[in-house]
């Protein structure tokens, strides 16, 4: 078979290697618009159970993978200046750039083609010349404009702001930090990924970044400003920055995931707020959904009605505990009221997916803590 790839990304590569690797004979080509060492972001988090899918996919990627992987198992909710350790949940990060080039070695040993530098501007011409187009070109995806009338898409910017950066203090664990000022509430999403740097991306609503500003700082005075709010936290580390803009969070979806011999997969498809997890998992997961569709179905287009069929219920489930997870960073203002524990209880338990029961099995000395807290106030 002959397979088109838009976008070296984990997605596509992850399905080239899988592809490739089962099926030694298809010509798999991926074209990425940049160079094999640009790339943007810093962390990627993994939970346990995607590792062990990507081990059970494939073996020599996931073990070079774990062997560049910082984990921890403890989520950190600082709030009024304490911090309250939640136990129990296994979790590790990965720098974006080195999974791009463990999964860039693996496509080449493969012999899976990557063209770098190239940019695909007419999705339609290429398909023309494979079995296969496969559009894992990102959020701003160029397939799903072009074939806006067939994907249906729903996109929907929502208004809170984020800016992703990096910073050399170590936050041993995913931790989530609330600051305020006189401009409103700050949260910051960080967690180590390497041994020297760690991911670090700041969220705030409308307002706050209106009270703030941002609009007429610089990159350099915007880092200055969010330092002063993170102080207490950065303990004297700078924020790092690599092309770091204030982004809208744009929410993707597909009505139609597939048309005659074109699908998409990753952020091109869905998205999820990276609260709950990153959209590298996801990515992750499609690709090894969409392989294993070609494994049972006996032509393309079989199989990509059953990718459609099966993977979307588990995308849709997961994109509503997201976007539940998602709202509450967008109202977090309501919560500051609340203490340390008691916020981080919300939190634990916003996106519907984790409850009392599954906190008390995970960490009983959080729940304790809380109950005692709580009870006091009854
Ligand atoms: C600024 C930013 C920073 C991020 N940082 C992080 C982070 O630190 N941690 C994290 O977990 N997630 C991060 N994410 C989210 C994460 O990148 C995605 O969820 C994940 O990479 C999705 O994988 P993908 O393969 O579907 O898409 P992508 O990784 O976006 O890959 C798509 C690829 O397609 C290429 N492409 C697009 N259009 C074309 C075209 N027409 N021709 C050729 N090539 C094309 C792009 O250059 C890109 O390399 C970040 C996202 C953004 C926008």
């Amino acid at each position: 078979m002959r397979i088109d790839i838009i976008g070296g990304g984990p997605a596509g590569m992850y399905f080239a290697i899988l592809r490739k690797k089962a099926n030694p004979a298809d010509e798999i080509t991926v074209y990425e618009r940049n160079g094999p060492d640009d790339t943007f972001g810093w962390g990627v988090v993994f939970s346990g159970k995607t590792l062990r899918n990507l081990r059970a996919a494939d073996a020599e990627s996931h073990a070079e993978i774990t062997r560049a992987f910082e984990a921890w198992d403890n989520v950190d909710v600082v709030h009024h200046d304490s911090k309250i350790s939640i136990h129990g949940n296994s979790f590790s990060g990965i720098a974006r750039l080195q999974l791009l080039k463990i999964l860039q070695r693996r496509c080449e040993q493969l012999g899976v083609e990557l063209r770098f530098n190239t940019e695909v501007p007419d999705v339609d011409s290429l398909r023309a010349g494979c079995d296969l187009l496969l559009a894992a070109d990102g959020v701003n995806s160029t397939a799903r404009k072009q074939f806006s009338d067939q994907f249906l898409p729903s996109l929907d910017f929502r208004p809170n702001r984020y800016i992703w950066y990096g910073t050399n203090r170590l936050f041993h664990g995913l931790t989530l930090t609330f600051r305020e000022n006189a401009a409103g509430v700050f949260a910051a999403h960080s967690y180590k990924f390497n041994q020297t740097t760690s991911t670090f991306i700041v969220e705030c609503d409308e307002q706050t970044w209106a009270n703030a500003g941002f609009s007429a700082l610089s990159d350099a005075d915007t880092r200055v400003y969010l330092e002063k709010v993170f102080a207490k936290d950065l303990d004297g580390q700078r924020l790092l920055s690599n092309n770091s803009k204030w982004i809208n969070f744009l929410l993707v979806k597909n009505e139609k995931w597939h048309f005659e011999n074109v699908v998409m997969i990753g952020d091109a498809l869905h998205t999820a707020h990276f609260s709950i997890g990153s959209g590298t998992k996801l990515a992750l997961e499609d690709a090894i959904a969409l392989f294993e569709c070609f494994e049972r179905k006996e032509n393309i287009a079989a199989a990509l009605q059953e990718f459609e069929e099966t993977r979307k219920p588990v995308i849709e489930e997961y994109q509503a505990a997201a976007y539940e997870s998602m709202r509450w960073f967008e109202n977090a203002r309501q919560y500051m009221n609340q203490s340390p524990i008691e916020l981080a209880y919300t939190l634990m338990t916003r996106s519907g997916r984790v409850n009392y029961e599954d906190l008390q099995k995970r960490d009983p000395a959080f729940i304790a803590e809380y109950e005692t807290e709580v009870g006091s106030r009854q």
